[in-house]
């Protein structure tokens, strides 16, 4: 199997690509336009130079090949939501090729990364079909991948890694991205496109392999084509056959010149990937998990810069899950205390989160660890044949452990560690 994306997002700049308005959310349609977003003869797009400069940092943190001298291109062709019938894009003089996405197994390629005009928005109502322009202009990026996407799971951690990378790179990660998908299980490839947010593209994606698989074991080939995906029956269904591919006209933009990308600084590139990475060797911990903690939540990282000299890098780790347990953002101020309470093996309870919120002391009750283990033996001869059967099977004893963790306020795992030295004492 072999799946590639092209996926879209939305740059973070506060006007359009080619014109002064406002990107801003706004519920009054049509409320931010003008001429060149909205296509009238005569007028001329001026290119927003931040557009590029944030597609520029994309470009390299995705280790792309940034090219210096980048123009773009007509894709001439006539709907609804583009009345001068045609989009303003890029094809071979796009701002970044060649580049690769690291997953923690394989690299995926990018192809290419280009900048584009998104079209207005389409609503259709009531047997009305009514246009937004607010979002005609709204400059993107889209990301092409090559086909090296074999399985769910690689779909998965590609895309979760993708918005990870952009999300460090200021995209909004939230936004609904729109992209199409490639999936071939057989020699033909089938294009689904269009399909809105990530819950769908999975969804699109394990249909897809489910339909093409029960081709091929009937011993049929799955046909070239497009399709589209139906979010409410979480199916795709044929839009055109390989007799009608569409074809596009490509023209030179004329009204725009080849601009030079040299000298636009790029953002800081902190590639959360890299840094989760660096993180997991430095301190023998786990990639994934520290990857996953600062995947969206810059604040974490930063959190981490702060006190990893300070306090042990696993307790540090084990404060974060709390946060994130209790959907606690990285600033909301807590963090220090967690921390402290952490490294002195508090469980953490959303009580004690309730005290610490409200500037209450949390009472630290000490136990000496003989007494604990006082504790830990006299449960274990109330029952003589525990530490016999303990041999074969470890959770025996988890009526203790959760006892001793209840009774004395540690961890589960700390009080499972104290049970087992207990019983290898015996
Ligand atoms: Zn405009």
């Amino acid at each position: 199997m072999k799946i590639g994306l092209e996926v879209h997002v939305a740059l973070p700049t506060k006007t359009k690509l080619f014109c002064s308005d406002s990107t801003s959310e706004t519920r009054e349609p049509n409320s931010q336009i003008c001429p060149i977003c909205v296509g009238f003869p005569g007028s001329r797009p001026v290119l927003n130079e931040e557009a590029v400069r944030v597609a520029k940092s994309i470009a390299i943190a995705l280790n792309c090949r940034v090219r210096e001298d980048i123009s773009f291109i007509r894709k001439v062709y006539f709907y609804p939501d583009l009345p001068k019938s045609f989009q303003i894009t890029q094809l071979s003089e796009s701002i970044g090729s060649d580049g690769f996405l690291e997953l923690e197994k394989k690299r995926v390629g990018i192809r290419r990364i280009q900048i584009e005009e998104d079209p207005a928005r389409i609503i259709r109502e009531e047997g009305y079909t009514l246009l937004d322009f607010n979002r005609s202009g709204i400059p993107l990026v889209e990301i092409v991948t090559e086909p090296d996407i074999t399985t769910e799971e690689e779909l998965r951690e590609m895309v979760f890694t993708l918005r990870t990378i952009l999300h460090y790179q200021g995209v909004d990660v939230n936004q609904e991205v729109k992209t199409d998908l490639n999936i071939s299980l057989a020699e033909e490839r089938v294009e689904i496109k269009n399909v809105t947010g990530i819950k769908n593209l999975i969804a699109a994606a394990q249909y897809e392999i489910t339909r093409q698989g029960a081709i091929i074991k009937k011993g049929g080939v799955p046909e070239k084509e497009t399709r589209s995906f139906d979010a409410a029956s979480g199916t795709t269904k044929t839009s055109r056959k390989k007799e009608s591919e569409e074809e596009y006209g490509f023209i030179y933009e004329p009204d725009l010149t080849v601009y030079d990308t040299k000298n636009l600084s790029e953002n800081a590139m902190r590639i959360p990937t890299k840094i989760a990475m660096g993180l997991a060797v430095k301190h023998k911990a786990n990639y994934s998990t520290i990857l996953e903690l600062i995947a969206f939540d810059t604040g974490a990282l930063n959190l981490i810069n702060e006190f990893e000299e300070e306090f042990d890098f696993k307790t540090i780790i084990a404060s974060l899950e709390i946060m994130k347990r209790f959907g606690e953002p990285a600033n909301s101020g807590v963090f220090k205390e967690i921390l402290g309470l952490t490294d002195q093996k508090i469980d953490i309870t959303r009580d004690v989160l309730k005290k610490i919120k409200a500037g209450d002391k949390v009472e630290i009750k000490k136990f000496s660890e003989p007494q604990i283990d006082e504790t830990i033996r006299e449960m274990l001869n109330s029952d003589k044949t525990i530490v016999e059967k303990y041999k074969k099977n470890k959770n025996v004893v988890n009526f203790i452990v959760g006892t001793i963790s209840k009774k004395y306020g540690i961890q589960p795992r700390d009080a499972a560690a104290r049970v087992e030295g207990v019983i290898n004492k015996l």
